[in-house]
């Protein structure tokens, strides 16, 4: 990328999120990740070029030198600042603008700083897959907490029984955010029984909220609705599925394809990332009171089973140990939290040292790692706990790209398929994106919210207990 040639026509609106918008290469596999604004603020609290560059710097330090140790090599890509030229930045904004869905149009796109990130597009495969015509479908889960809260500091019951995504469904419905509640629950799909997480996904199909989204050929094909109202048209999924999941043979009803396409997600969520491992794997296991959600819709049934626990490196399991780095839930963290302001306001020198709001390097996943087991009363054991905090918010609130496509020898293997049909039939990699740095800042806000969640639940749910 030549980035004093660059050509608004060679780029295209992508996807966005609450912070950054996307946009992708037409030809080479690659996407711009450009920051957003309160459209509000655009104009008079627009951060400078040095601040703007900073923030984008702070992102990949924290991703390439936090999240990517801790999450494994192999499904992070940490991508490299850009500086842009203006020009094309503001030529980019106009001619994406009639694409942006309108629920996020509350906020802008900084056109005035010029950096950006670049990333690799992981809704693409690489290497090539060579001998098969078809593009390779890739699958975005935002899987959310996967784990109910152990610490003794948690005062509300109903935290230890439902956990924090179905309670939240509540608050949002009731705030109009969505009009539907979703059946999704992550505690099913960081299950690791199979069946428990068939239903995770299933459910996710059905009401993708902001938890799914699927591209066929890097084009986004299934995801939610504009329009809340309406629900996503699982027939039309069905037949962009259709020449994937059919075996030359026989009919294929809709249900089939569908069961086989959440089969091979399953399958790519529990492989530790490399199609051609086998054998036994240790797993994670968690006590079985953390790992049930009564609001699921499932759990009695399933109960009986047990929990077989997650192979120690699937991408759900580093995931998992991420977001657990949360053992004190934020009722136990806020007045570490306070304990670490009150330091700060006595020496506010101190703040680089204790690196509050980074440089995001090597010490600083040291701190992260060697904070005391328990607390001695010290400003290093607080202020540990409140970067480990940060770090599971971060996982809390990534996304994982599975991507696949069919090997082209399928015609070959046809006699296993039906065994094992994400072994023999589909080349795949998984990933995880969206790993910025959660601001220290935002803590008071995440205590404000927690209580909100957890009392709108108790309120609404009172006269059905
Ligand atoms: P959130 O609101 O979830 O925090 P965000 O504003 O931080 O989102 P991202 O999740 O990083 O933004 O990106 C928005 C969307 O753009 C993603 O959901 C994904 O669909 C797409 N996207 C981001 N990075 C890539 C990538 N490297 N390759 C392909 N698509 C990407
Ligand atoms: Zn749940
Ligand atoms: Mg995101
Ligand atoms: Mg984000």
């Amino acid at each position: 990328m030549e980035l004093d040639k660059m050509d608004e026509n060679d780029w295209k609106y992508h996807g966005e999120g609450n912070k950054s918008l996307v946009v992708s290469h037409v030809q080479h596999s690659r996407v711009l990740r450009l920051l957003k604004y309160p459209s509000e603020d655009a104009e008079n609290t627009h951060q400078t070029t040095e601040q703007a560059f900073q923030h984008i710097l702070n992102i990949v330090d924290y991703t390439r030198n936090v999240m990517k140790p801790l999450l494994g090599e192999k499904y992070v890509h940490s991508g490299e600042v850009v500086k842009l030229p203006l020009d094309f930045v503001r030529q980019l904004s106009l001619k994406i603008q009639q694409e942006r869905p309108e629920l996020r149009c509350d906020k802008v796109m900084d056109t005035f700083s010029g950096c950006g990130l670049c990333l690799p597009n992981l809704t693409h495969l690489s290497p090539c897959h060579f001998g098969d015509r078809r593009p390779p479908l890739c699958v975005e889960i935002k899987p959310k907490c996967g784990f109910l809260p152990f610490s003794r500091h948690v005062t509300k019951e109903c935290k230890r029984k439902v956990c924090r995504f179905c309670m939240h469904q509540h608050f949002k419905l009731a705030n109009g955010k969505w009009n539907r509640l979703s059946r999704y629950c992550p505690l099913d799909l960081f299950s690791g029984s199979k069946q428990r997480m068939y239903i995770a996904i299933k459910n996710l199909l059905e009401e993708p909220q902001n938890n799914l989204k699927i591209f066929k050929g890097g084009e986004l094909i299934y995801s939610c609705k504009e329009d809340a109202k309406q629900q996503p048209d699982l027939n039309e999924l069905v037949q962009h599925l259709w020449p994937y999941f059919h075996h030359g043979n026989g009919h294929q009803s809709s249900r089939t394809v569908l069961s086989e396409f959440i089969q091979v997600i399953c399958s790519a969520l529990l492989s530790s990332g490399d199609s051609n491992r086998s054998g036994e794997q240790r797993k994670m296991q968690l006590a079985e009171s953390r790992v049930l959600c009564e609001a699921s819709p499932l759990h009695r049934d399933l109960l009986r089973n047990g929990s077989p626990g997650l192979p120690k490196d699937c991408v759900l399991a580093k995931i998992l140990q991420a977001q657990m780095m949360d053992n004190l839930d934020i009722e136990g963290l806020y007045p570490l939290y306070k304990r670490v302001e009150q330091y700060l306001e006595e020496f506010p020198k101190e703040r680089n040292r204790l690196q509050i709001d980074g440089p995001y390097d090597a010490s600083f996943l040291e701190k992260v790692k060697t904070c005391p087991p328990e607390d001695d009363g010290s400003i290093e054991y607080a202020v540990g706990k409140v970067l480990q905090y940060r770090v599971a918010m971060t996982a809390k609130d990534c996304s994982i790209m599975i991507t696949f496509a069919p090997c082209g020898e399928d015609e070959k293997l046809q006699p296993h398929l039906e065994i094992q049909p994400t072994k023999s039939r589909f080349s795949f990699s998984v990933s995880i994106l969206d790993l910025d740095p959660k601001p220290y800042e935002s803590i008071p806000n995440q205590y404000k919210l927690d209580s909100k969640i957890v009392n709108y639940y108790l309120k609404s749910t009172n006269a059905t207990q």
